[in-house]
């Protein structure tokens, strides 16, 4: 392997490595361009990094919908009262 190829070719493990950086931004421009140069000739990576998108997006996406506390208290109060006043 030569030098060159030896800096921007990276295994499936270290690519993996690279995509759960850089869905937290945490990866360097470096790795990221060697993750992207790895997803370009790499079919089960690419399926990883799509797979992990889909993750995050859920994650973000269930943290947005999450209720608030006032709100939750209302619900809680609400319950409390409908199954109190049924037990009358
Ligand atoms: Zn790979």
């Amino acid at each position: 392997m030569s030098f060159i190829t030896k800096l921007f070719m990276i295994d499936c493990h270290e690519a993996n490595n690279c995509c759960d950086k850089a869905q937290y931004k945490d990866a360097k421009p470096l790795e990221k361009f060697r993750l992207y140069l790895h997803l370009a000739v790499c079919k089960a990576c690419r399926k990883y990094t799509q797979k992990n998108r889909k993750l995050s997006r859920m994650i973000k996406k269930s943290k947005l919908e999450t209720c608030p506390e006032e709100k939750k208290k209302q619900w809680k109060e609400q319950i409390t009262k409908t199954y109190v006043q049924d037990n009358v």
